[in-house]
């Protein structure tokens, strides 16, 4: 039996995080390699002695990502590598988990370094737009596409904010893919632990949608918490934002199942994305700023922008926001569709970010709309 060797493309918040989980999954089960390689964008971090140090270097000898997940150990078995091709050679598992705007420049290193026989889970929140198809494209699609023809993707979503599942309180999380057997359950098990309950679907298109809409919502769960409001507004619009969420899945991939809007990677994210993420906690520190600034609202694009990248750079110390990049990519394939007014709450959340509409105005997007609603 050949054992897998797994390698994981990425190593932020959310990627650190897992590489625990793994790290330790494969150190424990016969059928993986013990060593799991990290793919680390290199940069210097100031270590704990005041010097500047290698990422990379401080991963390798203190076993903790200092930057992107300060005060997790990780499992020794995970090798921090600052080499794409290196750390992805002969890899059989790749495990994709970084944002979404850097991936396209990486696959063909990837697929020129990697087991013939590869197969791959995105943990990747997010959605490409097809410019000349003006129709959205899943990144396990966009993965599968760069990948070749024998190349399949699965995701991993769920429920899963990264600090919380680091810190081994219990969660659920949802793994979709068609690998068939026994890949399917072989890669469920590399994940899987008594804390991070993971089950398996094959609604790859479905699980994946929702990962990358519910951070769209999430922005506008932070408008909510901005203006002061309460738990019942924001369960309106967690109400409607699943429901928008739905439509847009059956608008626009096929098959996607009722039933896994209540997996973890369904309701269950898209309720803890909107109490403890990322996307939440600069969504209100935008409103609290817009709100300040009064009258002289930016009301232009480039200035929105701005703003956003300030308030990441100041509140993630070097994550990043998934929702507001998601948010565009959707409004634009809605807008050529001529299909916003089905979507009034993607709609506001989108035309409050980016185009100066008051922040109250989020209360106006949480309506009923459309035949589905
Ligand atoms: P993060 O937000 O911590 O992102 C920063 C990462 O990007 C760092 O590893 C950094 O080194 C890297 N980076 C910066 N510039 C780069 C470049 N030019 N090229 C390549 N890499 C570069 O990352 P994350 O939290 O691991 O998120 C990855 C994905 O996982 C996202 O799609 C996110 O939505 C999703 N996700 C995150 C969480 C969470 O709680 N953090 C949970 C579930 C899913
Ligand atoms: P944020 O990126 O908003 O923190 O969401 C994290 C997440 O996806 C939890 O499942
Ligand atoms: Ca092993």
């Amino acid at each position: 039996e050949q054992l897998d060797r797994v390698c994981i493309v990425g190593s932020g918040n959310w990627g650190s995080a897992i590489a625990k989980l793994v790290g330790r999954n494969c150190k424990r089960l016969d059928h993986f390699e013990s060593t799991v390689n990290m793919w680390v964008f290199e940069e210097m971090v100031k270590d704990e002695d005041g010097a500047d140090r290698k990422l990379t270097e401080i991963i390798n000898t203190r076993h903790e990502n200092v930057k992107y997940l300060p005060g997790i150990q990780l499992p020794k078995n995970v090798v921090a590598v600052p080499d794409l091709a290196n750390a992805c050679e002969d890899a059989t598992l790749l495990i994709f988990v970084l944002p979404h705007q850097f991936l396209p420049k990486l696959l063909p290193i990837v697929k020129t370094n990697a087991h013939p026989s590869c197969r791959g889970v995105s943990l990747i929140k997010g959605l490409d737009f097809d410019q000349e198809s003006k129709l959205p494209v899943l990144i396990s699609k966009s993965i599968e596409d760069a990948m070749g023809p024998y190349f399949q993707c699965g995701v991993l979503m769920g429920a899963n904010v990264a600090s919380e599942v680091a810190m081994g309180q219990m969660c659920e999380s949802t793994l979709a893919s068609k690998f068939g057997p026994p890949a399917d359950e072989l890669t469920r098990l590399v994940f899987d632990s008594p804390n991070f309950r993971v089950q398996h679907i094959d609604d790859v298109g479905g699980a994946e949608a929702c990962g990358a809409l519910k951070n769209i919502i999430a922005l506008g769960a932070g408008f909510v918490d901005g203006l002061g409001l309460g738990g019942n507004t924001k369960a309106a619009l967690l109400r409607i934002g699943l429901q928008e969420m739905a439509k847009f899945c059956r608008m626009f991939f096929d098959d996607v199942k009722d039933s896994t809007f209540m997996q973890s990677c369904g309701m269950a994210d898209l309720i803890t994305t909107c109490y403890g993420g990322r996307n939440r906690r600069c969504a209100e520190a935008f409103a609290k700023k817009m709100q300040t600034v009064g009258d002289s609202l930016e009301s232009d694009y480039k200035a929105c922008e701005e703003i956003w990248e300030d308030i990441e750079a100041e509140l993630l110390n070097g994550q990043k926001l998934q929702g507001t990049l998601t948010a565009k990519e959707v409004y634009d394939v809605l807008e050529a569709r001529e299909a916003l007014d089905e979507f009034p709450l993607i709609r506001n959340i989108f035309e409050i970010s980016y185009m100066g509409k008051p922040i109250e105005s989020i209360v106006e997007g949480i309506v009923v709309s459309g035949n589905r609603a």
